[in-house]
């Protein structure tokens, strides 16, 4: 795998290329892009097939361990590794640690090796364990074992000694490596570790990129799994970017969360490249619908008249600013699609009150339709961030996005 920064924008926007990304295919990606979330290695509520009406899908899934772990044997005999078990063959598999989605129990990491919360509970995965799966899932990009369990509330003691056991995880990783033929293949992203410490957080960055691993996880601020904007935390975004100053221009950086779009825009101006679709997944799971604009085009038109921008904000109805719950008994009667201009297949076929029908009813085709849009509205947003790099406008769809959440929290 091979990374680039085609373009600065504002001093830290990396529009970026990846080339040669997959260890089988030449796949290029332009970021900053969202990797396509799964759980336990399937898009939820959709199958390969309803997966397909999704225009602008990425070209790898991301597919965190630990709700496959305890499976490596029988994708081992499968022998197709990953994408061949889970008939995602046509995409490049991204192997993380954990899921953005869930919340991790804290208190369960030690020194030689991390819990893994299963279907069956907890899983301890020491190096030997961790290789043998990744051998056996063969997957494109792998996030090395970390120590992520850390906080604003960890001591220096604790953020420490997240940071020196997993660079004793990178090790021996690197050290198989050199004689295991799939993992010569695989690009290797190493965990930045160490809380809210910035001494530690320094460490660990400078370490791991000493250690010549293809890309980047920063981890470890103790995202819960809930929609949240941790730029809301000075001290955090102080941290992170201390942390970003230790790292190379030409290695991809990746943060998996669950990311409203203010947070995806900030993290991209500190100069993450890489996110997930959980945020899609999540706002399915309540019922809502993503109704937000990206259409920063309009700004540029009329810069000074906010009138377009207001009139969508003021039809948000979520907490969060950016979707509408279709539970709401106000879209009984509601003909409309989801969102007025959207494309996707479900827009273009349903209505807001048969979804609404649907969601009211529990039948499990409200999931399948809900996602289908959602997912296809944010991967949208993400072309969009793209456009507006190359065109040097991001600070317009930032404006904008800014916007709508600040409406929605005015009402
Ligand atoms: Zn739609």
């Amino acid at each position: 795998m091979k990374f680039s920064v085609e373009k600065l924008v504002h001093g830290s926007c990396r529009l970026g290329l990846i080339r040669e990304a997959g260890k089988n295919k030449s796949v290029t990606i332009e970021t900053p892009f969202c990797l396509l979330y799964t759980r336990a290695g399937s898009v939820p509520n959709l199958s390969i097939d309803t997966l397909s009406y999704v225009q602008g899908l990425p070209p790898i899934a991301m597919m965190p361990l630990n709700l496959l772990a305890e499976h490596h044997e029988s994708v081992e005999e499968y022998q197709k590794g990953l994408a061949g078990f889970t008939a995602m063959k046509d995409f490049l598999v991204y192997c993380s640690l954990q899921d953005p989605s869930t919340p991790v129990p804290s208190g369960y990491n030690e020194k030689s090796n991390i819990a893994l919360w299963t279907r069956g509970g907890k899983t301890k995965v020491d190096p030997e364990l961790f290789i043998k799966v990744q051998e056996a899932f063969k997957a494109d990009w792998i996030q090395c074992m970390g120590d992520a369990d850390t906080s604003k509330q960890s001591s220096k003691k604790r953020s420490r000694k997240a940071v020196d056991s997993s660079l004793i995880f990178l090790d021996e990783l690197l050290q198989k490596r050199k004689t295991s033929k799939i993992l010569q293949n695989a690009a290797i992203f190493g965990s930045v570790e160490g809380g809210f410490s910035v001494f530690d957080r320094n460490r660990s960055a400078r370490e791991t990129a000493a250690r010549g691993v293809d890309g980047f996880v920063i981890e470890g601020f103790q995202n819960d799994g809930k929609d949240f904007c941790q730029f809301e935390d000075e001290s955090f975004t102080d941290v992170l970017s201390s942390t970003l100053k230790h790292l190379p221009e030409d290695k991809p950086r990746l943060m998996n969360a669950v990311w409203r779009p203010d947070a995806i825009m900030q993290a991209i101006r500190a100069g993450i490249d890489i996110f997930d679709t959980s945020y899609a997944f999540v706002t399915t799971g309540k019922g809502n619908a993503l109704v937000f604009s990206y259409d920063y085009e309009k700004l540029s038109v009329k810069p000074s008249d906010d009138g377009d921008l207001c009139l969508q904000a003021s039809s948000l109805t979520s907490e969060c600013g950016y979707s509408i719950n279709l539970n709401d008994s106000r879209f009984r009667e509601d003909f409309s699609p989801i969102l007025e201009g959207c494309l996707c297949y479900t827009c273009k076929t349903y209505s807001r009150a048969y979804v609404n029908h649907l969601l009211n009813t529990t039948e499990l085709q409200a999931g399948v339709l809900l996602m289908i849009h959602n997912l296809q509205h944010y991967l949208g947003f993400f072309s969009a961030v793209r456009q507006a790099l190359r065109e040097e406008k991001f600070h317009l769809l930032e404006s904008l996005i800014n916007r709508q959440r600040a409406v929605s929290l005015e009402r």
